[in-house]
Order: structure tokens, then sequence, then C-alpha cells
């Protein structure tokens, strides 16, 4: 008797779960959970700005923690 394996389950519960997303600019790059911005990429690099003027140009893969929700974000390469 066949049964669904637990990797078809763990997608069928992601696909479910998952927001509708409002129209964004490609080259931001925004929390998964809140969608606040947490840079901008260019140039094939991540613009990272804080606050209190601390800015990041950093290469990808980049992580950050969203500092509205606490979810930690990570982005693989830049949009094209
Ligand atoms: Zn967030």
């Amino acid at each position: 008797m066949p049964t669904p394996s637990s990797a078809q389950r763990v997608a069928q519960s992601r696909a479910s779960v998952a927001a509708p997303q409002p129209t964004i600019p490609h080259n931001e790059w925004r929390c998964t959970r809140c969608y606040k911005l947490l840079g901008v990429c260019r140039d094939g690099r991540m613009h990272l700005r804080f606050t209190r003027g601390h800015e990041y140009l950093v290469g990808f893969p980049v992580q950050a923690t969203c500092r509205g929700c606490g979810s930690l974000n990570q982005a693989t390469a830049p949009a094209r």
C-alpha cells in the first residue's frame, strides 16, 4: 500500500503557508516574514543599511536578522 513520503508532506505544508507576496522591486531584499527592507542589491553585492548610519556592502551569500521580527534571512545570489 503506497504511503506519501515525508518529503512530499513537507512540500505540501510549505506551499500551504506561503503568503501572497506584495509586488516589490526585484533588487530589494526583504524579510520573508514581515517584508521589512533588509538590503538592496547593487552591482552584484548587497547593500545593507543599519541604524545610526552604519552601512555595509557585502558579497553573496549573505545572512541577516530582520530588525523588525527577528527572522534570520538568507540571500544566496544577486537578484536578476
Ligand atoms: Zn521581519
